[in-house]
């Protein structure tokens, strides 16, 4: 299988990255992404890899829904261009970046205000703050985020420690979600058994593919949501696949991602019609794949990582 790099910018600073690179092969069930973030090493990227390989060989499980509900994504800008980014998604849920560092929780409130104020009284509010407040000033900024929003949906990974994140939920009356607390955990079970989150938010590649993600939402417990790791179109495509096939899903997933990037590898990107996307394999176009080829050194350097990363999974 021949794996192709790719590097596309972002329209707005998300993650603390301005490009993002991955790469893209195809196999016998069809497109694959095989994307870890830059900072990861090899042994961390393996479970990306193993998604990436199951998806090119394996037909997904069979889809028990045939669109999936999504929610629009607010990165850490300020309030005017906030609600510029939920009106012009359609999506009736808005996942609000908080906690960002250089702002205040005054910068997280405004923008948190104008995005209620955008989407109205009867769409859902969410915040993620990455792990990024302490446990006192989580409880804290909750309290006055959820006031502003008019009642949040939920608070995805206030605290970074899986402990903290259970000692939080104990003390707000808002939902918890867990996301880092499993994707980069050891024992994504420590926050079922430490009752730490009232929500999973699976991601397909770190948590080593759709199957594997089917297992832990079934062990864990808890309702889950499926978000993207900021790929295109093609790995979009298996946390749809994801979503289609899990039992009950009550919440709006994370996969219009799409939108952060400049740049996609399909004829019609996965941008949400009506606060929905749709299920179903993507395939690359060539001559879009063409315009975002990455240059030699950028490639070599993915040519190397993933030799590295298959000696990991071997
Ligand atoms: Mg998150």
């Amino acid at each position: 299988m021949r794996f192709h790099t790719y590097a596309i910018e972002m329209r707005t600073r998300f993650r603390g990255i301005t490009r993002r690179e991955g790469m893209l092969a195809h196999g016998p069930a069809g497109w694959t992404e095989f994307s870890p973030f830059l900072d990861y090493d090899a042994r961390e990227s393996a479970s990306w890899l193993a998604a990436a390989l199951a998806s090119a060989e394996r037909p997904w499980p069979a889809p028990l829904r045939d669109r999936v509900p999504v929610n629009c994504t607010v990165p850490a800008v300020g309030p005017d261009r906030a609600a510029e980014v939920v009106r012009a998604s359609g999506c009736r849920t808005a996942k609000v970046k908080v906690a960002e560092r250089g702002q205040t929780l005054a910068d997280d409130l405004a923008r948190v205000e104008a995005v209620r104020d955008a989407l109205g009284p009867d769409g859902h509010v969410r915040v993620d703050a990455n792990g990024l407040w302490d446990v006192d000033e989580a409880v804290a900024a909750i309290a006055a985020l959820d006031r502003a929003a008019g009642g949040l949906e939920y608070v995805e990974q206030p605290v970074m420690d899986v402990e903290d994140l259970a000692r939080v939920r104990r003390r707000v009356d808002v939902p918890v979600a867990a996301d880092e607390s499993i994707r980069r955990a050891d024992d994504p079970y420590r926050v079922r058994d430490l009752e730490a989150a009232d929500v999973a938010v699976l991601k397909v590649q770190p948590l080593g593919g759709v199957e594997a993600c089917l297992r832990i939402a079934e062990q864990i417990g808890l309702p889950v949501v499926v978000s993207s790791a900021l790929e295109t179109s093609v790995g979009l495509a298996a946390g749809l696949a994801l979503a289609a096939a899990l039992p009950e899903l009550p919440h709006a997933c994370g996969l219009a991602t799409t939108s952060l990037l400049t740049a996609d590898v399909v004829a019609e990107p996965l941008v949400p019609v009506d606060g929905f996307l749709p299920v179903g394999r993507q395939d690359v176009d060539a001559s879009r794949l063409a315009a975002v080829a990455a240059d030699a050194e950028t490639d070599a350097r993915w040519q190397a990582r993933l030799a590295e990363v298959r000696e990991v999974l071997r």
